[in-house]
């Protein structure tokens, strides 16, 4: 008998979601990835849950529809990365004419039936917090719904449930061979260790390596597909609302700048097609010059190349039809008699992962006894709470801990959601919480990292479990180092 059902090269978000989803139905799933859990493309969205107001342009009705739907099911069930946003897009004579946008407005809303999140509304700018950081020319702007994520946590939470769930999920894994016949039997290099695996079934989740990976490693004719580059840049905080700004590119792109880690502020996206290796993806200075402009075209404050703190890539492949743009993603199954299956999934955004994963693994049913679909009710690990309680959330856990500033609590609440004492116990004070990293890293918190979340390097903590790296010294940045490497 094969050691598993399902195993699953890839940990991004679509590799984790495929795992949670299986998991939760019964199966017995093995996931490796080779580096940390998303460290590909999926620490590099631009962070939105939404339906894709653009997408009502190309007539996309349906999809903008079922977008719309999955952006209040994430809502729900993870309230802690999922939150809702104030968009605001400021009027530009140059651009899309005011009745237009009210239009596309009024449709999105109407698709958007039972969100529950505050309706659009039109600001004369010269008298609202918005307009404070534009340009004098604005006297409009819309104003409308929408949502922002934590995407890495959102893969690195994905994986925990899964392996409450029953998966195992193996970092620091690199599957190098794969051989089929009735079953799959891979071979990885572990932590520098040979392992060899057998499944019933193999899932290829291996985002900008999916043609690589079924050419070298799976040796099946590899998807057609195309391989694309996005970027964002980070700077300083370029306003001081929390709304999100959605800005009108001459080129008909719609640029989006939001608040990032409160002090920042992040803008994108930009995209190209990409060759070559998608473990080194580097943005480009024309890029970062496009980003800045596209800003400097609304806000007072002018930003330079020199003024971007960190650029922010990712490649992933897309089917090879379109352009790169929502919802070029594909799920499909290769099997056959005497051939275990073989199930791709790549591309797609952040809003519709979860229900990839759902069809994806609907497609075993004709393999396997399995559970029904579940994952659009039940909270992901700490979202056990309603959206509207956050800011409850937040006053409760600093009334527990009352060491806690007002910013400390509402990172950990946001992270951690209803599980922050998972993390702080029953710390009196800050000084239980171990050696602090400055940023408000505790050892606790390092510790939880490592024991819970699969966290090995500094990395993996100040980048994808949370963005400490953006404020952190260099010399706390040393002693995390240290710390790690004794507590590993
Ligand atoms: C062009 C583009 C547009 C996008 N547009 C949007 C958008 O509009 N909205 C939005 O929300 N999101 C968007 N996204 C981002 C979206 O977040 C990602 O597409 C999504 O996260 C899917 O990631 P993935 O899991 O397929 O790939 P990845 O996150 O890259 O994961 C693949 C993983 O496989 C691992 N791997 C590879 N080979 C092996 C091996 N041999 N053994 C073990 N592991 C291996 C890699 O290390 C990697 O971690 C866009 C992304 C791109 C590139």
């Amino acid at each position: 008998m094969a050691d598993y059902d399902v195993a699953i090269i890839g940990g991004g978000l679509n590799g984790t979601s495929t795992a949670r989803d299986a998991a939760g139905r019964g199966l017995r799933v093995i996931l490796l990835e080779q580096g940390d859990l998303g460290s590909g493309a999926s620490q590099a969205s631009p962070r939105l849950v939404h339906g894709d107001l653009a997408g009502l342009e190309r007539r996309e009705f349906f999809r903008v529809r079922q977008a719309l739907r999955e952006r209040d099911v994430l809502l729900r069930i993870a309230p802690h990365l999922v939150r809702p946003a104030r968009f605001a897009i400021p009027v530009h004579a140059g651009e899309r004419p005011l009745w237009q946008l009210r239009s596309l407005l009024l449709l999105y809303e109407r698709l958007a039936s039972r969100s529950g999140l505050s309706r659009s509304a039109t600001l004369d700018v010269t008298h609202h917090p918005v307009g404070n950081a534009l340009k004098r020319p604005f006297g409009t702007a819309f104003e409308y719904s929408d949502c922002v994520v934590d995407d890495s946590r959102l893969v690195v939470l994905n994986a925990v449930d899964a392996a409450a769930r029953g998966a195992e999920i193996q970092t620091g894994a690199r599957v190098t061979r794969a051989e089929r016949g009735e079953a799959w039997r891979l071979v990885a290099i572990d932590r520098g260790y040979r392992r060899v695996i057998t499944a019933r079934a193999l899932v290829n989740a291996t985002g900008a390596w999916t043609a690589s990976v079924a050419d070298t490693v799976l040796r099946v004719p590899a998807p057609r597909l195309v391989t694309v580059q996005i970027s964002q840049v980070v700077v300083r905080r370029l306003f001081d609302c929390d709304n999100v700004y959605a800005f009108q590119n001459p080129d008909g792109q719609l640029i989006f700048a939001s608040p990032y880690e409160r002090d920042f502020t992040l803008i994108g996206s930009v995209g190209h097609p990409f060759k070559g290796d998608p473990a080194i993806v580097a943005m480009d200075v024309r890029e970062v010059a496009y980003l800045c402009d596209a800003a400097n075209r609304y806000f007072r404050e002018q930003i330079t190349p020199a003024d971007v703190l960190r650029t922010v890539s990712g490649a992933n492949s897309v089917v090879a039809a379109g352009r790169w743009r929502k919802g070029g993603g594909a799920v499909s199954l290769d099997s056959g008699r005497g051939k275990a299956p073989l199930l791709t999934i790549f591309g797609g955004d952040v809003t519709t992962s979860r229900r990839r994963a759902e069809r994806a693994v609907s497609k075993f049913k004709r393999f396997y006894p399995m559970g029904p679909r579940w994952t659009a009710t039940a909270p992901l690990p700490g979202g056990e709470f309603a959206w509207q309680r956050f800011e409850t959330e937040v006053d409760i856990a600093r009334d527990r801990w009352r060491f806690l500033g007002e910013h400390e609590a509402r990172r950990l609440v946001a992270a951690y959601g209803l599980n922050v004492g998972d993390v702080l116990g029953d710390a009196r004070e800050k000084a239980d919480l171990g050696p602090a990293f400055g940023a408000d890293l505790t050892g606790a918190e390092v510790r939880y990292l490592m024991r819970k979340e699969w966290a090995r390097f500094p990395d993996d903590v100040l980048w994808r479990r949370s963005k400490l790296g953006l404020t952190m010294p260099q010399a706390d940045r040393d002693a995390l180092a240290a710390f790690m490497a004794k507590a590993d």
